[in-house]
């Protein structure tokens, strides 16, 4: 047997900071089709990429590691933004080849991590598909979902969209299915 440290591992009382990094992604593309039978949505689309939520359990931290980052430290902490989004989206549903379709946000991030709230990428491109009345499927545990109420309330109203949100908690009572489905019900007509 061996110890083998983690270079990536961050304790309480680590000396270094841990502060936040953004970085700025120039695709020129930003919808990427589906092809995985068992996923209902045909393209994903993704204005960040890593999560300052830093979910240990997360399936995205791993596709950090495309960008050279690490799935540990690095997703949570080095931040892509795509500042271009809400535009390539646009150009994507305008243009002629585009066979409409059921857009997630998003696969690889929370759409409404912490920086969305300055940023406002998420809401830009809900303002596109809602003005192209393009169905879309938000993911999200983050109640800045609600600030956005008016642009879903208007893909709503062509059954085009479907918000789904976690609930994280350590209550063990609040983690009953009933409890938790009563609780959705209840946000869904709280706005805060
Ligand atoms: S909020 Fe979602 S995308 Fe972000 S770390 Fe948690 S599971 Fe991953």
């Amino acid at each position: 047997m061996h110890l083998e440290t983690d270079e990536d591992a961050w304790v309480d009382d680590d000396p270094r900071p841990l502060r936040t990094v953004f970085l700025r992604d120039d695709s020129q593309s930003i919808l990427v089709a589906n092809e995985a039978d068992d996923l209902s949505f045909d393209y994903g689309l993704n204005p960040y990429r890593g999560c300052e939520h830093g979910c240990a359990y997360c399936y995205a931290r791993t596709y950090h590691e495309y960008l050279g980052f690490s799935a540990g430290l690095d997703f949570e902490s080095k931040i892509v933004v795509k500042p271009d989004a809400p535009a390539l989206l646009e150009r994507a549903l305008a243009n002629g080849s585009y066979k409409p379709g059921t857009i997630s946000l998003s696969g690889v991030t929370d759409c409404y991590q912490p920086i969305e709230r300055k940023l406002m990428l998420t809401r830009a491109c809900l303002e596109v598909l809602a003005r192209f009345r393009n169905p879309v499927v938000v993911i999200t545990k983050n109640a800045l979902v609600c600030r956005d109420l008016d642009h879903l309330a208007e893909l709503a109203r062509h059954q085009a969209v479907a918000v789904y949100l976690s609930v994280t908690t350590m209550d063990p009572d609040h983690c009953r299915p009933t409890d938790l489905a009563r609780r959705a019900l209840s946000l869904e007509f709280t706005r805060p």
